[in-house]
């Protein structure tokens, strides 16, 4: 019996979603006596390589063409008119682009940099505005030296232009990282998803059509594994399962992955199974390999898995199945995935952003769910997060190795919820004893274990960057999300990580339940001088969202708010809508909080009275917005004291 296991688009371009590269991995390792096989493919990657081609962008200027003729050329979005206009050039630039961007062709950087070759969309208008305004924001991000970045950067504009006329020409879901989000996230009803799967296809929809009869073809599976990380590739999946159960009816279609981990847990809809036989729920280990051994009539019973009964949905599960040890899931394993073939994107010129959009970086995780587990925002009563189990580190440097020789990369991103102070110090320590050089990265929680001894240590073994949460920066918001560190621990931890040469990125949060206007502008200012004290260099601020499987979900009175009535659930649920009666206007500070930050990681604004932020274009006036906006009252020197401590 055959498998295959998918990733729909779309996710992130510059390296393959590790889902895919961990099953197939693991069914090598336990599934062979089944007498199973196994491939793997990265649709998103191949979708993405197909619009941004000369036939395909030919496609899309005939059709762009016909319409704006049989609307008699009225005004069409820039994005459209920039694409029409230059078509051609598109046409002519866009396949040595993307091999430029795959790093199989650096010569073309120096024309790239001439600003002659690519045709110039509405993304790069603000190269044009700061020239006019005297500023050279490329010279100022690149020097003279930077040739090859300021090319990556340059191409990637060209692509986001490209992009764009996809989504206001073609088809309003597409979008580099996303495509069809809306329809499934926490959407309550399946219909607006069927709708659009059952609506006349767009050019994308096609070449993701053509894309799945592809693959089906070239496999000849048995057995279809998609693995769908985020609302962003539900459409993708379910577009992908009905083109392949038309091109071969009798393999069987299985779903699973994260967005079904956290969002079909309350699944009641039937018309799901008309795409897919089998929904899984958690760790697709355990019920892929169960389901395998059932389908070549082993009799074995299901585990976590969704199937159609009758007119209804049941949840099949075996409770005397368990999960299978971190220790014992095998060796996550590429083959079968065209590394060469990944893009790298230069869109922002923030250092951390790059690691994620920028390069390939091989997936690791230390352990399996989270050492700390108590956030009360985050879905600690879900398996991914709640059932912690960190294998030893010699299996951790068995994968790793296994890794590189496979790849030929030494770079890797660990992929924990949070990885653990001890197993980052074992690996550290392990990589300096056995000589193995690696760059790494990954997601922490800033406590304080990582003292400045561990992170000299983290950061000789190739540790280069951290991120962690500090959410939002006020004690009392922090304890009330048990988030177990204070503002003064995280300066002292990411300033003990900068001085160590790891670069910090902080994930900052407002619209906390309960948080205060005066709450807002005093995490801004804690913030504004953490940046000031060289604590962190990167950041970004999440509105909070309450989600079903949270504390705060579970348990809203706690935390002062009321949850809104639920629609009826027959298919995705996650964010919960709440109200809080402190009233706070989150939408209105949202916007200031962005714009700060902005400014701070190009290392601008640092001594501006941070209320300053707040008097953004706003509908109210003036008069009232500075009302609302009050003198922080944190002391200026806050920080630059928790660090002297
Ligand atoms: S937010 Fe992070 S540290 Fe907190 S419980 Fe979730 S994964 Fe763990």
């Amino acid at each position: 019996m055959h498998v295959l296991l998918v990733t729909p688009p779309m996710t992130q371009l510059n390296t393959p979603y590790p889902a895919t590269a961990y099953l197939t991995g693991f069914l090598r390792a336990h599934a062979g006596p089944l007498g199973v096989t196994v491939s793997q493919a990265d649709a998103s990657l191949a979708l993405f390589l197909r619009l941004f081609s000369a036939p395909e962008l030919e496609r899309m200027a005939g059709v762009l063409e016909t319409r704006s003729r049989r609307r008699n050329r009225e005004p069409m979005p820039a994005s459209i008119a920039q694409f029409l206009e230059h078509a051609p050039r598109y046409v002519a630039t866009v396949e040595p682009v993307i091999r430029f961007l795959q790093g199989r062709d650096s010569s073309l950087a120096l024309r790239i940099v001439g600003r002659e070759l690519l045709p110039e969309g509405p993304r790069f208008a603000f190269l044009a505005q700061a020239a006019a305004a005297g500023d050279d924001p490329l010279a100022a991000a690149f020097g003279s030296l930077g040739t090859t970045d300021q090319a990556r950067y340059l191409a990637s504009l060209y692509v986001d232009d490209l992009a764009d006329a996809w989504r206001d020409g073609i088809d309003p879901r597409f979008e580099l990282a996303r495509y069809g989000e809306r329809l499934a996230a926490s959407a309550p009803s399946f219909d607006p998803l069927e709708e659009a799967l059952l609506g006349e296809p767009t050019l994308v929809d096609e070449a993701l059509d053509e894309i799945a009869r592809e693959l089906i073809g070239e496999h000849r599976p048995a057995v279809v594994g998609l693995s769908v990380p985020f609302p962003g590739n539900v459409y993708g999946a379910f577009r992908m399962a009905r083109a392949m159960r038309a091109a071969a009816p009798n393999a069987k279609l299985v779903l699973g992955g994260g967005w079904v981990n956290t969002e079909l847990r309350a699944l009641r809809e039937p018309r799901v199974f008309d795409y897919f036989d089998y929904v899984t729920l958690d760790d697709g280990e355990r019920p892929l390999l169960n389901l395998l051994a059932r389908l070549e009539g082993r009799g074995a019973k299901l585990v976590r898995t969704y199937v159609r009964q009758d007119a209804g949905v049941t949840l099949e599960t075996d409770p005397a199945q368990h999960d299978f040890a971190a220790r014992d899931t095998g060796i996550p394993t590429y083959d079968g995935l065209r590394l060469t073939e990944y893009v790298s994107v230069l869109e922002m010129l923030n250092p951390m952003h790059r690691l994620w959009s920028d390069g390939r970086w091989n997936k690791i995780t230390l352990a399996h769910g989270c050492y700390w587990k108590k956030c009360t925002f985050c879905d600690v009563s879900l398996d991914y997060i709640g059932r912690y189990d960190r294998p030893s580190t010699d299996v951790v440097m068995t994968r790793i190795r296994a890794l590189i020789a496979e790849t030929g990369q030494t770079g890797f991103h660990l992929v924990d919820e949070a990885a653990p102070p001890a197993g980052m110090r074992a690996l550290a320590k392990r990589l300096l004893e056995e000589r193995l050089s690696i760059t790494w990265w990954g997601n922490i929680r800033f406590e304080k274990t990582f003292t400045p001894e561990l992170c000299d240590l983290l950061a000789r073994s190739g540790c280069v960057a951290v991120s962690g949460g500090l959410e939002v920066a006020s004690d009392r918001l922090l304890a009330l999300m048990k988030k177990g560190v204070t503002v003064a621990q995280v300066a002292r931890v990411t300033r003990a990580f900068t001085d160590a040469g790891i670069m910090v990125h902080a994930y900052l949060m407002y619209g906390f339940p309960s948080e205060t206007v005066q709450e807002t502008v005093d995490a801004l200012e804690r913030v504004r001088q953490l940046f000031e004290a060289g604590c962190i260099q990167s950041a970004y601020w999440h509105r909070f969202s309450a989600t079903a499987h949270s504390p705060i979900g579970l348990h809203p009175e706690q935390y002062g708010i009321t949850l809104k009535p639920p629609p009826n659930i027959a298919f995705a649920h996650n964010d919960v809508a709440f109200e809080d009666p402190v009233g706070t206007d989150h939408d209105f500070l949202g916007f200031g909080l962005r714009k700060a930050l902005y400014n701070y990681m190009h290392g601008a604004g640092l001594d501006a009275d941070v209320r300053s932020w707040f008097d953004a274009p706003s509908k109210r006036p003036p008069r009232q917005r500075r009302a609302a906006v009050p003198r922080t009252t944190v002391a200026p020197d806050l920080i630059a004291r928790a660090l002297a401590e």
